[in-house]
């Protein structure tokens, strides 16, 4: 079923993009699993029955006149078009797609401007030279234009990270290295460091239920047997429990990194190590960074017929140097905003020529990353760079959507006293009613000890309100990369700026006032903190899930389109999470299915139902 991504207000206003809904008939999950496996895979249900079944593709029987709840929740209500609930509340789609209707375009050095509306159906990919620098000098590297996605260049440190002080300045591409069993297909860092990879690769481990679950039932059958992936996405310790998951599920697979800063050597090393061919290390230059993915799919011998991408730098690099490959891709499994936005504008265009998964859309992401994650990370971000108390400082925190409700909620838990800006009369109310301040930023801004942006807007806290703060301020951002806050403005020759910790900055006034400036506006918890494991966990799963399906997929189920994750499958990734907790999940009686007109297994809500993200008190 393909739905219009319009809501009646926003019709005339938002570019219109055509979401594939699939309706359970056409695109039941296949896990590639044999029911029994899937079955005993799935958590206890309904007080802890090991044997109950994993969501089944069976679709729900019609709901009976007259059923009353199971008219909002039936199958026929899960063909109202999901897209238009959704859309409005996507913070990603925000990020492209501006409320005047303009997009937002990633420029080479990361940052994101308004692209006149003529060109928003455009594919923004710039050419790239596949002439690599042979011996590139470290200046030679970093001079080269680029275009690589935002998320390429996003600053983003991962999990706490063993750091080789020995490490040398040559670069990883001068080197011979093998690994233990004498492959050098790879290239890392620096192999020696392995061991202390392994180490965070099993730290994650135990926080990765559902791919461990996965892993086990993999002993018996391998339904990514055949399967060629390549693989562009951050390299960190959940990655490699991801990567070392699709190795269990029978795939081969080669990876580079989405991200030029973010890979943890260490980890790379250990994957490297372990006999997957990773090219990827911290630092990398442009020139590096298309060498690395070239390296994964110019392979002598080796065709990939999957993709895993993150910033959907490699598909656009596979469209652009090998579009031959696509004869055999079985499909494109996408993360990021960018790079599903990249597959919508390819798709409108008749451009896309195999089916793609939009694993940023599905709930278990989209709820968990944006609101769990971030009221996770904002104290961490918040105090490692400032070694900050909490308790009764004033916070003001702009836009009360999924990333705003996370920090309220956490600042809220340890006695902050918030306020909270937003535009929305909706989340404006939400916030009322969750107990918050709403003000708008001028009032409150000579008062407040921390101002925080999560909005996904642009310049929402202006020289003007900088001007105004008081001394010590805090002033950082967990929205949209480096747009929030007008950082620019405070590069004027009056202000002095002291770095005086990694990540802060000292911005200082004629006067002697100073504010203290996180990650220069980008996103405090990506530059900052870690994320919660458990929550890549969940994304993770998510991808290796879409991977599975779009593999074996009969023929025809999926068209050369953009598709959501089917709804079955976004709730048996959040099943798989469950036993985590000892959560005992109530079953529905027969009685009650056929009230509600639901199959007992689920789907149990319409695909377009997204839960509200109301903050836990
Ligand atoms: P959302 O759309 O649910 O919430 C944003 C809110 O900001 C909306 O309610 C909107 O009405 C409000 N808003 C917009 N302009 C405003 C303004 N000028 N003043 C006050 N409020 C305003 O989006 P979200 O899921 O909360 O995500 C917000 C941003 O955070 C996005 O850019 C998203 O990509 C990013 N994000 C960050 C992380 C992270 O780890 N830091 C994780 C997920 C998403």
């Amino acid at each position: 079923m393909s739905v219009q991504v319009v809501s009646a207000a926003a019709a005339a206003k938002v570019p219109e993009v055509e979401l594939k809904d699939l309706s359970p008939s056409e695109a039941e999950p296949q896990l590639g699993l044999s029911t029994a496996a899937v079955s005993a895979m799935a958590p206890p249900a309904g007080g802890g029955d090991p044997e109950a079944p994993a969501p089944a593709a069976e679709r729900p029987p019609a709901p009976g006149p007259g059923s009353g709840p199971a008219a909002a929740l039936s199958p026929a209500a899960g063909k109202v078009p999901q897209a238009s609930a959704m859309k409005r509340s996507d913070p990603h789609h925000q990020h492209q797609r501006h409320r005047d209707g303009g997009e937002a375009l990633v420029s080479p050095d990361g940052t994101v401007t308004e692209a006149p509306r003529t060109v928003k159906k455009q594919i923004q990919f710039a050419d790239q030279k596949q002439e690599f620098n042979k011996r590139p000098t470290k200046i030679g590297r970093r001079s080269l234009s680029r275009s690589i996605s935002q998320s390429s260049t996003d600053s983003y440190s991962s999990a706490a990270s063993y750091t080789d002080s020995s490490d040398d300045e040559t670069s990883p591409r001068d080197k011979q290295q093998k690994n233990s069993k004498g492959s050098s297909d790879f290239c890392v860092k620096n192999i020696k460091q392995a061991e202390f990879g392994r180490r965070e690769i099993e730290i994650a481990e135990q926080e990765m239920p559902a791919l461990m679950a996965l892993r086990k039932r993999a002993q018996g059958e391998k339904p990514l047997a055949g399967a060629k992936i390549v693989g562009c996405t951050h390299i960190t310790a959940q990655t490699a429990v991801l990567m070392e998951t699709l190795g269990a599920l029978g795939a081969q697979c080669r990876w580079a990194a989405c991200n030029i800063y973010s890979t943890l050597n260490e980890v790379a090393a250990a994957l490297a190590e372990n006999g997957f061919p990773v090219f990827a290390w911290k630092g990398e230059s442009e020139d590096d960074f298309w060498w690395c993915i070239d390296r994964c799919v110019n392979v002598e011998g080796w065709q990939p017929n999957m993709i895993l991408d993150d910033g959907g730098d490699l598909t656009h690099w596979i469209y652009k140097k090998y579009p031959n490959m696509f004869k055999k891709i079985k499909g494109i499994v996408e993360e990021s905003v960018t790079g599903v936005h990249r597959l919508y504008q390819l798709s409108k265009a008749g451009k896309l020529c195999v089916p793609a998964m939009n694993v940023n859309d599905s709930v278990t992401k989209q709820k968990f990353d944006n609101l769990y994650c971030c009221r996770e990370s904002i104290l961490d971000g918040l105090k490692r760079t400032t070694d900050m108390m909490f308790g009764g400082k004033q916070v003001v925190v702009c836009g009360y959507g999924e990333v705003g409700k996370g920090c309220c909620a956490a600042l809220k838990a340890m006695g902050s006293i918030v306020y909270v800006t937003e535009i929305d009369p909706i989340c404006a109310l939400q916030a009322c009613m969750d107990g918050f301040r709403l003000v708008k930023l001028n009032e409150v801004i000579r008062q407040v000890d921390i101002v925080i942006t999560c909005t996904g807007n642009k310049n929402v806290v202006t020289r003007e309100h900088l001007d105004r703060m008081k001394n010590s301020c805090i002033v950082c951002n967990m929205g949209h990369s480096n747009t929030e806050i007008d950082v620019a403005s405070l590069r004027t020759p009056e202000l002095t700026w002291e770095r005086v910790r990694s990540q802060v900055d000292h911005v200082i006034w004629p006067d002697g006032k100073r504010i203290v400036l996180l990650a220069e506006g980008r996103l405090l918890n990506l530059s900052c903190s870690t994320v919660p494991t458990f929550v890549l966990s969940i994304t993770a799963t998510t991808q290796a899930l879409a991977l599975i399906e779009l593999y074996n997929a009969p023929e025809g189920r999926y068209k050369q389109d953009v598709y959501l994750l089917p709804k079955k499958m976004d709730e048996y990734v959040a099943s798989l999470h469950l036993p985590t907790f000892d959560a005992h999940l109530t079953e529905l009686t027969d009685e009650q299915a056929k009230y509600l007109g639901l199959n007992k297994n689920g789907p149990f809500k319409p695909n377009y139902y997204r839960c509200l993200g109301l903050p836990i008190k």
